[in-house]
């Protein structure tokens, strides 16, 4: 319709003048269309997205099915807006740029900012958070911990070189009450003269990261630290313990949310923001600190935890081999019953073991046959029962540790490739466990061959490749 014999024609009958709004009308023609286009790439996605964005029961707005979901299928990925260390990784030493643990990383002789080779020190990421440092944040003293002072800040720093766009999407996400200083930035302050506009907008995004951040799993491949990361759909996702969705993250931390079950038209899609397989006490206690809410859904108001008994103790009549499970789950303080003797345990009792029992099992360490002090287990073995998070947890450690010696076949198929997707092995090896968790919690007798289970998946991924 606009080719050029037009033109010419046009141009011969009407003379250049007319040529030039024939230009302009051409050029408008093909924005319009361009915009058309959009338009309709948009409207199919809309048609074909199974989810919508509505007020949630849970609070504040959540996403829910719009059409059938079937397990395993994928609901949506998600870039990350900002993504970043976590802030308890400060002990570490690692590069900026590829987040590589090394104690060979040095910091920019421009910024200070720990980097691991030329290759991250010359890299675009580098060099825009390099002139961001170098020409707001004047260092008040010479100091040799200026490094891990700025690497902790990272994600913080991150958010001021967004575009106008992306900053207007952080606006709109949800934001804790608390917008007091916290230790990184205090210990930036100290080192470093911060513009305040600059110290109000850090407080600000502190308290959008509390309620927002995924954390993104180290990758025990590449031996990299934890990150965490703001994904701007994937922060519409309400918390339920007994989650219908798992996150898988791509090598460049897009997030995958995929069906953990079949979810049904109206049925809001949730994620677990704790750890799956930490039992309830400690799950709730977890998110009131760091979501600031209690807990209610149906796992956490089950004394068993769904016939799991991830929280319960043994009883402490030592004549009976009943277990010790809370009387109202929903209540912190809540008195814990024995289920078979109906003995009764006060919150402090009940609490003081959990505490000693957890220091215990810090200081627990695997050695190279894979053997735990028997000692300390044996003495454990005295006040909780095997189907006990603390016991869970030690064979998830132990099984996840022999999947990844060498000479024991996992160690060399970190990854492998699903439609053109490089995912990494320990994220679905996580993934797996907690599926395994929820297969458990309706079938008792799955539950005591879990170790078994465990061991048996990572040998399948090795089949598999
Ligand atoms: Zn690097
Ligand atoms: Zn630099
Ligand atoms: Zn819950
Ligand atoms: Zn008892």
């Amino acid at each position: 319709m606009y080719n050029d014999r037009r033109r010419q024609s046009a141009a011969v009958r009407y003379g250049p003048h007319h040529e030039n709004t024939l230009n302009n009308i051409l050029l408008r023609a093909r924005n319009m269309e361009s915009t058309l286009n959009n338009l309709k790439k948009e409207a199919e996605y809309i048609t074909q997205r199974s989810w919508v964005i509505k007020k949630s029961n849970l609070g504040g707005r959540g996403l829910f099915a719009s059409k059938f979901i079937k397990k395993g299928s994928l609901i949506f990925t998600n870039k990350p807006l900002v993504i970043g260390p976590r802030a308890d990784c400060a002990a570490k030493t690692y590069c900026s740029i590829c987040y590589v643990i090394s104690e060979f990383c040095y910091p920019c002789d421009k910024c200070s900012l720990f980097i691991c080779s030329k290759e991250c020190g010359i890299s675009q990421e580098h060099a825009k958070e390099c002139a961001f440092i170098l020409d707001y944040w004047k260092p008040k003293t010479p100091c040799d911990k200026k490094s891990k002072v700025l690497n902790q800040m990272l994600i913080y720093l991150r958010f001021f070189l967004l575009n106008e766009e992306q900053k207007q999407l952080v606006s709109f996400l949800q934001k804790s009450n608390n917008y007091s200083d916290f230790e990184e930035l205090k210990a930036l302050c100290s080192q470093y003269e911060i513009p305040k506009y600059q110290v109000q907008f850090i407080r600000t995004i502190n308290a959008m990261i509390k309620l927002n951040s995924f954390r993104i799993s180290e990758s025990s491949c590449k031996k990299t630290i934890p990150l965490r990361g703001i994904f701007h759909l994937s922060s519409f996702l309400n918390h339920s313990c007994v989650p219908n969705t798992r996150n898988v993250f791509k090598n460049d931390y897009t997030m995958c949310v995929f069906a953990s079950k079949d979810i049904e038209i109206g049925e809001e899609i949730l994620t677990c923001y704790t750890g799956i397989l930490w039992c309830t006490p400690v799950r709730r206690c977890h998110l009131k600190k760091t979501k600031n809410f209690w807990c209610k859904c149906r796992r956490c108001a089950d004394p068993t935890e769904m016939n799991t008994k991830l929280s319960a103790l043994k009883c402490f009549n030592k004549e009976c081999v009943g277990f010790l499970i809370p009387l109202v789950p929903l209540n912190p303080e809540t008195e814990w019953r024995c289920d078979n003797c109906k003995t009764i345990a006060t919150p402090h009792h009940v609490s003081t073991v959990h505490s000693v029992l957890g220091s215990l099992v810090g200081i627990l360490d695997l050695d190279d046959k894979f053997r735990l002090e028997t000692v300390i287990l044996e003495k454990i073995s005295n006040f909780i029962p095997y189907s006990n998070h603390i016991f869970t947890d030690l064979r998830l450690r132990l099984a996840l540790k022999i999947g990844f010696t060498e000479g024991l076949k996992l160690n060399g198929i970190l990854k492998f490739n699903n439609a053109n997707n490089t995912y990494c092995l320990c994220n679905l090896y996580h993934n797996a466990i907690c599926i395994i968790l929820l297969t458990m919690m309706s079938n008792k007798n799955l539950y005591n061959n879990f170790f078994v289970i465990i061991i048996y998946i990572g040998f399948a991924y090795a089949q598999i490749i």
